[in-house]
């Protein structure tokens, strides 16, 4: 089915007039004009076909144009869009939070919906700093997170992300943040030739905490994988050591699974790699596999306690016109039958597994990559520096692979309905990719 291409071109001249795309320093030039997509595949209005390893916005879990999950939007649409859930409520929402109660341990049992990560680290600084004054220690405001991790665009949660790309020309951000330092080995990030790691440990957090002071903090917040910061991937007994240290401390230990809930590390969720259970748990992309925008905060009964009994600020005063938004939460209830029905998990585990082993054979030796790394289907190929690794990414693009880079990491996150024979061919693209990059630079160094 080609598009149309006057269509195409009329498109093409609004996309360079009026759309403003997010993250870019200007309009770009002529970017991909994605306009059908299949399973793992999608379509550009010229009729190439790509496989999409970036699963749309890292979101995609069940890849595109699903039949039931097609056909739950549309029922839902067709029966109720919205309702709100203020002092109201509707089926799917309704359906949705108990979902996520089977999903979870027994202990997180209250979701709160909202429709962005953003959204949701936003939700997560109020309700800490809430919690903590209605139990009568209003000094504990500061929101602890680490120095490489990513939790949003909006100004709390970009308070929250060190970043310094996502921050600049934004001052002043709102006070009582710190950030501790990332627990992976600096060299290794740095992609620098190294002989021993030295990741920072759950010492440093004590650290920062003893400095700052207990009692003026009211959260941590971390990603058990560090997926924009380029599948960085702790140690998950850093995660064990962090929660005893929240718990001793009576911090808040928060975990970002924006990108890694709901199967992207191989498990249904990140926190399984390391046995803990945090006190508040975030999700979002991969709930709704990119079919609508939905954000979750779920939290353990004794913090939705200390909201419901209280009587001096009225309970939590937040929440957002589209939250519980019934399409949204229909589409996501299909998403998560699909999960489940076609094991999405296991699978994730299992081809993510193949992928990272023949992304390393097949990359080996090749003179640009540094490191290959992964958990489930969040992988990255770590390249020198940032201008090869957008190097790669053009070249994988040019043979049908799309991918996204950040800094020097080209990072390959596809659905997790993605099969081996389509995990293989996407090795081979990047290996392709690779030698092409590794022959261009020869070329410019010879010329
Ligand atoms: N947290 C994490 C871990 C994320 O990966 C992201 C998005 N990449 C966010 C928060 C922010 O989500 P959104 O873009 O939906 O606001």
């Amino acid at each position: 089915m080609s598009f149309d291409q006057e269509e195409a071109a009329r498109l093409r001249e609004w996309d360079a007039a009026y759309l403003w795309h997010p993250w870019t320093g200007k309009t770009a030039g002529d970017p991909l004009m994605i306009v059908r997509g299949d399973g793992v595949r999608v379509w550009d209005a010229d009729g190439r076909e790509y496989l999409d390893a970036k699963a749309a916005s890292l979101n995609a879990s069940c890849g595109y144009s699903h039949p039931h999950i097609v056909a739950a939007i549309t029922r839902q649409a067709a029966t109720l869009m919205h309702f709100s859930i203020e002092s109201a409520a509707n089926p799917p929402a309704v359906g949705l939070a108990a979902k996520y109660a089977s999903l979870l341990p027994t202990a997180l049992s209250r979701t709160f919906f909202c429709n962005s990560g953003s959204e949701a680290m936003e939700t997560v600084v109020k309700l800490a700093r809430m919690y903590h004054a209605l139990r009568g220690e209003p000094g504990r405001q500061t929101i602890l997170s680490l120095r490489d991790g990513y939790h949003g665009a909006t100004l709390g949660a970009v308070t929250a992300t060190a970043l310094t790309l996502t921050r600049a020309g934004n001052g002043p951000l709102p006070g009582a943040y710190a950030q501790v330092p990332t627990p992976i080995c600096p060299s290794c990030r740095a992609a620098e030739a190294h002989d021993e790691c030295s990741a920072p440990s759950a010492q440093t957090l004590r650290a920062a905490i003893e400095e700052i002071g207990p009692d003026n903090i009211a959260a941590f917040v971390m990603e058990p994988v560090l997926g924009v910061a380029g599948c960085l991937i702790p140690d998950p007994a850093y995660l064990v050591a962090a929660r005893e240290v929240c718990s001793e401390y009576g911090i808040l230990f928060v975990l970002d699974e924006v990108l890694t809930g709901f199967g992207r590390t191989g498990r249904m969720f990140g926190f399984e790699h390391a046995s803990v259970v945090p006190d508040v748990l975030m999700t979002s992309k991969g709930v709704t596999g990119g079919y609508a925008p939905l954000a979750a905060v779920t939290t353990t009964q004794d913090v939705y306690r200390t909201f419901a009994d209280d009587s001096l600020m009225g309970g939590f005063r937040h929440g957002h016109t589209m939250s519980g938004h019934a399409l949204a939460c229909a589409a996501s209830l299909a998403v998560l039958e699909v999960i489940e029905g076609e094991d999405l998990v296991g699978n994730s585990a299992r081809v993510g597994g193949l992928m990272l082993d023949e992304l390393r054979r097949v990359l080996a030796g090749e003179p640009h990559v540094f490191q290959v790394r992964g958990l489930g289907l969040a992988l990255a190929v770590q390249m020198t520096d940032a201008a090869i690794a957008d190097e790669l990414a053009a070249a994988c693009l040019e043979l049908g692979l799309i991918v996204r880079t950040q800094g020097s990491a080209v990072c390959l996150m596809p659905p997790l309905t993605l099969t081996e024979t389509d995990a293989l061919t996407m090795c081979s693209i990047v290996a392709e990719a690779a030698r092409l990059t590794a022959q261009r630079n020869r070329n410019v160094l010879e010329v």
